[in-house]
């Protein structure tokens, strides 16, 4: 599907890649395509979930532990 150039009206034939007749940065299609920022914060939030749920399961494995230690001193 082409698109045109926001800068100096060509249509582009192809899909991807800078204006062939103008040299201008990408239209919204592009940039739309090849987003850094979104992919970045795609790639980071998952990490930040997974430090957080593995914190989360060393404080119940440790809260557990200590909560049996309690128990096997009561009997
Ligand atoms: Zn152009």
């Amino acid at each position: 599907m082409p698109r045109k150039c926001p800068e100096c009206g060509w249509i582009w034939p192809k899909p991807t890649g800078p204006c062939p007749a103008c040299g201008s940065g990408d239209a919204p299609e592009t940039k739309l395509m090849d987003t850094p920022v979104f992919d970045g914060a795609e790639a980071k939030a998952p990490w930040h979930l997974k430090l957080l749920l593995g914190a989360l399961g060393v404080y119940l494995s440790w809260r557990f532990l200590q909560m049996a230690g309690w128990i096997a001193d009561r009997f």
